[in-house]
């Protein structure tokens, strides 16, 4: 479950109960200093805790100083088969190091590089990837990967502790999605450190998203993870951020920026929806609230439905109507749908976030919304309604039942005689 202990990247605290942390990685060459800057101003404004920053050659490491200084978030040196350059990043004042103690050259080059971090009170990120097991655990690889990973993640933090090291965190990346989560469930069982999640390579913006949301999904829902990384085939790598953070709101752990709900759409849908959502999705972009807007392409339900979102619109062919918690607030054309959206929700930050509502135009609303309901859609109003009926219907039956006029009664002078009357 949820990880006991945490480490500090710079100001962000991993673990310990602190919120899921979003990391990325710049994709820039590091020594081109001024595009990666320009891609970690870039993430972090798109919401990045924290980024990483690959440091293969010396020119990297020499660029990393000045990186440090400048970045408006902690930065983690991603160190692979060289450890002097992991000693360099430490001494660059780099926030965390990243490094696999497998592929660093040997026990003693690791204790090293653990050392130096420990004098620096740098924390560590170490981790195991599918792809690169040590050659014991080939066998059990074969036959069973997930247990290959978590041991291979078991003797990594072992080393750790005879190393006298408790300051790091611990990934173990695959490319399967069943084995991620598998993994990481049965690894949060045996040890009480950070753990860093991700799906590595999980392929383009689409499928990597989907993989992503599914893997880290399913074990943040579950309480495992305490940083996530999306890791996409782009270049854009604030992609990467925008996916973890709509994964952590969907599971309501983090809340940043507005939340945008559309319906599917289907063919009761006249009016050109699509462009609307992605207007109002890209406008959405300057608030930083989480205000929940609604997009319904047509009133056939109503908007009961949406009746938690703070705003809405609801189109038809030539004109829709905007509403807020559920209630009409204006009629409008459609081609000003998103428009008057933006200016009801403007009003509402002017008036200190109050939904500021003129009753002429509200009822105008509500009066379209009649017209608009299709007659025979079962609406949250219509399914009370008719509850209604029912248990009147019933409760009138019942009462009907303790009345039966004996007079009447099918089995009337058959069965028994009364007083007074003829057998
Ligand atoms: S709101 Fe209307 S257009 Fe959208 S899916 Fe429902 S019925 Fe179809």
């Amino acid at each position: 479950m949820a990880s006991e202990r945490h480490v500090h990247v710079g100001a962000v605290q991993v673990g310990g109960g602190a919120p899921v942390a979003v990391q990325t990685m710049t994709k820039t060459e590091t020594a081109n200093l001024q595009a990666t800057m320009d891609q970690i101003r870039t993430v972090a404004d798109a919401g990045a805790d924290i980024v990483r920053v690959a440091v293969p050659r010396d020119r990297d490491v020499e660029a990393l100083k000045t990186i440090v200084e400048q970045s408006p978030i902690p930065i983690i040196a991603d160190i692979h088969f060289n450890h002097t350059l992991a000693l360099k990043a430490i001494d660059a004042g780099a926030h965390c190091i990243r490094l696999n103690p497998g592929n660093i050259g040997g026990p003693e080059k690791v204790a090293e590089v653990i050392a130096k971090a420990k004098q620096a009170g740098t924390p560590i990120r170490v981790g195991v990837n599918s792809g690169s097991l040590p050659a014991h655990l080939r066998d059990l690889e074969y036959s069973n990967p997930v247990d290959a990973l978590v041991t291979a993640a078991v003797e990594t933090v072992e080393l750790m502790e005879r190393l006298d090291f408790h300051d790091f965190k611990v990934s173990m990346k695959s490319t399967s999605v069943p084995n991620t989560i598998a993994s990481n469930r049965l690894l949060s069982e045996k040890i009480p450190y950070p753990l860093h999640l991700g799906v590595t390579e999980a392929g383009t913006k689409w499928s990597g998203s989907l993989k992503s949301a599914v893997g880290l999904g399913t074990l943040l829902a579950d309480g495992i993870g305490d940083t996530i990384r999306i890791s996409l085939s782009t270049f854009h790598a604030e992609e990467e951020v925008k996916v973890a953070w709509e994964i952590l709101k969907a599971l309501k752990l983090r809340e940043r920026g507005p939340v945008l709900i559309a319906c599917p759409t289907c063919g009761r849908l006249q009016f050109d929806m699509d462009s609307v959502v992605v207007e109002v999705e890209r406008r959405l972009e300057a608030y930083a609230d989480p205000l929940e807007v609604s997009i319904l392409g047509c009133a056939v339900n109503g908007i009961g439905e949406a009746r938690h979102a703070d705003f809405g619109i609801t189109g038809a062919k030539d004109s829709g109507m905007i509403y807020s918690k559920g209630e009409p607030l204006k009629k409008v054309k459609t081609e000003n749908l998103v428009d008057e959206l933006f200016a009801e929700i403007d009003k509402y930050y002017e008036a200190g976030k109050v939904v500021v509502r003129d009753e002429a135009a509200a009822a105008e609303a509500a009066q379209w919304l009649a017209e608009n309901e299709d007659e025979f859609a079962i609406t949250p109003e219509r399914i009370a309604a008719a509850e209604k009926a029912k248990a009147e219907e019933e409760a009138e039956l019942a009462s009907a039942m303790l009345k039966v006029d004996e007079d009447e009664s099918p089995v009337a002078g058959r069965r028994f005689k009364r007083d007074g009357q003829a057998a």
